[in-house]
Formats: structure tokens, sequence, C-alpha cells
């Protein structure tokens, strides 16, 4: 019997319902497949069925890896590493499809990590991931939306995003206190050139500091009362950060990254 560990974020699938509704969510047979943190390999099994061409899972727990190995036998690729310390792109030559039931605590900081280490190509076809409902809704929120912020300007930047489904505790063991939901993401053929992520971050960050204040003071702190930026982006400096659509953080930041160049 595995006991789960709540440090790795460990809430196991059960719900057979639910399993066959993220391996429906894109076609698997003959692609290649990645798998974050497999666990007691539930969704593994069910991906396994649907024939991919090859199938690699990253597991950080050295003590789910023997079992993982018994069940699987050679069908399956097993690293046996953290996730935050690899570099996808180098591990594949074709393009893969991501499965992950992420462990909460650190999904955020993977979902990032991959946004921002995409340079021209992508290393994947589509990410079909589990997060909290609360960090979800975060992620696909839209502009005059009180979900929306930092982590939706990231997200959006290089991804077109769609909800699958939320799903309720039950359908994990042991249970989680809160709700999840699944996303889909696909790569966006064109996207805004920003020279470095953290010219992005930067903004993001100094805009958002205060949600509830006027954007005046942000705008002042980076351009220094520039009026051509704001002529050109016709931002009303009146507005809330949150009223500034996804775009206009990308032009900002271009806008910023001309400018010290
Ligand atoms: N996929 C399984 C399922 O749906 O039943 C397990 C999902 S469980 C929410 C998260 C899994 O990620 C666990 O197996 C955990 O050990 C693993 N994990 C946690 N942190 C990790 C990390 N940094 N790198 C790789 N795997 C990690």
């Amino acid at each position: 019997m595995i006991k789960a560990k709540k440090s790795l974020g460990q809430n196991f699938l059960i719900d057979n319902k639910i399993l066959n509704q993220i391996v429906n969510c894109v076609e698997i047979e003959n692609k290649n497949i990645l798998e974050i943190g497999p666990g007691t390999g539930n969704l593994t099994k069910y991906i396994l069925n649907k024939k991919p061409k090859k199938f690699t899972v990253i597991e950080k727990d050295n003590n789910l890896i023997d079992n993982l190995k018994e069940q699987f036998k050679e069908n399956l690729n097993i690293i046996n590493d953290d996730v935050l310390n690899i570099d996808e792109s180098l591990l594949f030559k074709e393009r893969v499809i991501v499965f992950g039931n992420l462990p909460y605590n650190i999904s955020t900081e993977i979902l990032s990590k991959w946004i921002i280490n995409i340079k021209k190509d992508f290393w994947f076809e589509n990410l079909v991931l589990m997060f909290q409902k609360e960090v979800a809704d975060r992620i696909i929120a839209n502009y005059n939306n009180s979900n929306y912020g930092r982590l939706s300007i990231l997200a959006n930047w290089k991804l077109i995003i769609k909800k699958i489904c939320d799903i309720k505790p039950s359908s994990f063991s042991p249970k989680p206190k809160i709700d999840s939901s699944l996303l889909l993401f696909s790569p966006k053929k064109d996207f805004y050139k920003i020279k470095d992520p953290k010219n992005l971050e930067k903004i993001t960050r100094i805009f958002f500091n205060n949600r509830r204040k006027m954007i005046k003071k942000p705008f002042n702190q980076i351009f220094n009362g520039d009026l051509r930026v704001l002529e050109k982006l016709k931002i009303d400096l009146n507005l809330r950060p949150q009223n500034l659509d996804i775009e206009t953080y990308y032009k900002l930041t271009e806008e910023y990254e001309n400018l010290r160049s």
C-alpha cells in the first residue's frame, strides 16, 4: 500500500470518468507523450491504452519508481528527477503532448518555466494540465475580471487556453480540500516577440503591485511620464491594472524594451 506524501502534492486520480475525459482531450495514438508526476500510474494506464508512440514520465518520488517499472515494464521511459531541473526542449527531438495532474504547490512554477523557456519553436504540441481551480481561474481570466492578473498575462502570451472541466475532491485519493480544473493549452502561431520575459514580469509586477490604485504611478515609475507611449498605446492613466487588456501589457513591454535598447 502506497502512502501519499503531502509534501509532493500526492492526490491520486481514482475517477474513471475523469481519467477518460483527460485522455480524450487530444489524439494520443502514435504521438510522443510526456507525463509529469505519474504517481501510482492511474493516468499513465489510460494514456498507454491509447497507444502512444513514445511515452516518457518524470517522477520525483524515488519510492514510486519500482512500482512504475514493475507495472509498465519497457513501455515507459522513466526519469526519476524533479521536473523543475529538466530542460524538456533538450529531451525530445519531436514535439510531445504533455499530461500532468500537477502537484499543486509547484504548478504555476512549472507552467511559468515552460512559457518563459519557449524561444521560437515549441517543444510541445499540447499541454493537458490539472490545476487547483482557483489557479486555473487566474490563468484563464480576461481583463476587467477580478481574477485577471500577472499569471493570466504570462499564460496567454504564447498559449491558447481552453477549460475542459472542473473536478471535485471526491475524484482523488486522498481527497484534496479544494476543487480542481483541467486546462488544455495549444501553441499560439504568432505571439509578441518580447526580448526578455523578465521585462514582462517586471512590468506586470509593478502595475499589479496595487490592484486597486490607478495606473498613473506605475506608468510613471517605468516610463517617466513619457507621453509618446501613452498616446501610441492610447492608455488612460485613470484606469486600474485589471482594466488593461493582455495585448496592452505586451505592447508596454515592447515599448519598454525599445526605450532601453
Ligand atoms: N498522475 C498521478 C495521478 O493522477 O494519480 C499523480 C498525480 S499527484 C497530484 C502529483 C505527482 O507529481 C505525484 O506522483 C508526485 O510525487 C509528483 N511530483 C511532485 N513534485 C514533483 C516534481 N517536482 N517533479 C516531478 N514529479 C513531482
